[in-house]
């Protein structure tokens, strides 16, 4: 897990403390892709996905691989 040591520990919505991660492909092919330009040409980028067990939020976090790609291509811009 690449997130380790910057993922969340607590919920910003309820507080809880009781969160659950998992790792996800970010889309492409047939669904969307919502990391465009930042995985590889036959892997999508990463999402780690952070759920909250007392509400529910879900978070969303670019892997770190990804993030280094920010600044490949024309896909991103910076704000
Ligand atoms: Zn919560």
């Amino acid at each position: 897990m690449p997130h380790i040591g910057s993922l969340p520990k607590d919920c910003r919505n309820c507080g809880s403390r009781e969160l659950y991660a998992t790792e996800v492909s970010a889309g492409g092919g047939y669904a969307p892709n919502y990391l465009p330009g930042l995985g590889t040409f036959w892997r999508s980028a990463r999402f780690t996905v952070v759920v909250c067990r007392g509400c529910g939020e879900t978070r969303f976090f670019a892997s770190v691989k990804a993030i280094s790609k920010l600044d490949e291509g024309k896909k991103w811009r910076k704000l």
